[in-house]
């Protein structure tokens, strides 16, 4: 499921804007989720990306995965479009 960007918080709920997003395995999801005020008593030295970046990569995923499943039905489409035509044929 994708959350709203508004309904995304830091872990500490600071309410205030996400700036980074941190690739930590060992921190849960929300921790991974920056804000200032997180940034300023980060402990963690995992790479960090402007969630800006993030949700541009997060969509641009989402697209190639939408076009691919689209591929796969046109293809479907027109395979059954082509068993249809000689059903219709031998009719
Ligand atoms: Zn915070």
């Amino acid at each position: 499921m994708i959350e709203k960007e508004e309904e995304l918080h830091c872990s500490l709920k600071h309410k205030i804007p996400i700036l980074m997003v941190a690739f930590d395995t060992t921190l849960k999801r929300n921790e991974r989720i920056l804000c200032c005020q997180c940034m300023e008593n980060l402990g963690s030295k995992a790479q960090l990306m402007s969630f800006k970046k993030f949700v541009v990569i997060i969509e641009e995923n989402q697209k190639l995965k939408y076009e691919s499943v689209e591929n796969v039905i046109m293809i479907r489409i027109k395979r059954i479009e082509e068993l249809n035509k000689i059903f219709f044929i031998k009719i």
